[in-house]
């Protein structure tokens, strides 16, 4: 039996913070069927106006790095300096496999039984494209219910690390000191994204090597990401286990965020983000609009096969491709 849904009732229940709502709105925004679908726009439409209030801070880092750990104890100083945290992952993987590296909210302790924090596991929704749309129209939910920070975790997996600096205002990445090449086992893009690093796990006998690691990148960033800017990244050591340089790596993400509102930089980039999810979410549909096309279908199996053997182009067997989705021949100009 379909149940109908009072779009009105479900906004109400989002502004005035009520969580079994908001985890109702959550299911539609995630949910893929054509007619939640048009439901959940419908639902943001309405919040949109209550939305863009919170900080947006992206988190990364490698499997084992202490981002569960890092997040349980950060969320809970901020909740118990006042803030109301919502934490949201993007994790493409529980996509594939249906196992996922995040895993769930049971990692979290403190912060999924505090009443000031909203744990959120990764939604499962196929493509990375599907993933990170679901994961921003949750983060407008969280902001219409007045969370005021978003943590958003995502571990890096493919493009998801881009997907996630695209849609916060600071990208935070975890590390851990590694003797030798500091970079190493950091992928190249991702010190390119980044605002804040933390070198992690800087306890005990550690700490000496993590604070060594951090001089090494922060010198290392300085030659990648070229001065100009209104904020080059910062580089700290901090423990998740015992909290230790938590409020200093929190005070890193604060001035990020006042250098970037001052020289009006924030509104901009959230502009910018706008517009590019716009485009994102066309490529995705549109992507997924001629895979199932049925004209198209037809001519798969054998123009990869060309491809395959090399008596076609890659290039003229795409044009086939297209022109067989649009039904018209590609007059467009060449890029
Ligand atoms: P994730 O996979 O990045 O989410 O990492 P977890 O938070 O699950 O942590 C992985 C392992 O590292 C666990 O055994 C944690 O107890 C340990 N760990 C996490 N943070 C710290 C830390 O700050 N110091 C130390 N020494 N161990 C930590």
């Amino acid at each position: 039996m379909r149940h109908t849904i009072d779009i009105d009732s479900y906004a109400e229940g989002v502004l005035a913070g009520h969580r079994p709502t908001l985890a109702r709105a959550i299911t539609l925004v995630e949910s893929r069927r054509p007619d939640h679908a048009e439901l959940a726009q419908e639902l943001l439409v309405k919040l949109l106006p209550h939305s863009g209030g919170a900080h947006r801070v992206g988190i990364t880092g490698v499997p084992g790095v202490g981002k569960s750990t890092f997040i349980d104890a950060l969320g809970t100083h901020l909740t118990e300096h006042g803030r109301r945290v919502a934490v949201l992952a993007v994790d493409p993987s529980s996509a594939r496999s249906g196992g996922s590296i995040l895993g769930d909210k049971t990692r979290m302790e403190r912060l999924s039984v505090d009443p000031n924090a909203f744990v959120r596991p990764s939604p499962t929704a196929g493509t990375l494209g599907g993933v990170a749309r679901a994961t921003r129209e949750t983060m407008i939910l969280m902001e219409a219910a007045g969370f005021d920070a978003v943590l958003v975790e995502t571990v890096g997996v493919g493009q998801s690390e881009t997907a996630v600096a695209g849609m916060v205002d600071c990208f935070l990445l975890l590390t851990l000191a590694r003797t030798g090449d500091q970079l190493q086992g950091i992928k190249r893009g991702v010190l390119e994204l980044v605002d804040v690093v933390a070198v992690n796990k800087a306890d005990g006998p550690h700490a000496d090597e993590a604070r060594k690691a951090a001089g090494d990148l922060s010198r290392a960033l300085r030659m990648l990401q070229p001065a100009g800017g209104v904020w080059r990244p910062k580089v700290l050591t901090c423990s998740g286990l015992t909290g230790s340089g938590l409020g200093e790596v929190w005070d890193a993400v604060n001035a990020h965020r006042a250098a970037l509102t001052e020289s009006g930089e924030l509104a901009a980039k959230r502009r910018r983000q706008r517009v590019e999810w716009m485009w994102a979410h066309v490529r995705d549909r549109l992507m997924l609009r001629m895979q199932q096309d049925s004209e198209v279908s037809k001519l798969v199996p054998e123009l990869e096969s060309l491809v395959d053997a090399g008596e076609l182009t890659p290039t003229l067997a795409a044009e086939r491709l297209l022109t067989a989705f649009t039904g018209q021949s590609q007059q467009e100009t060449r890029v």
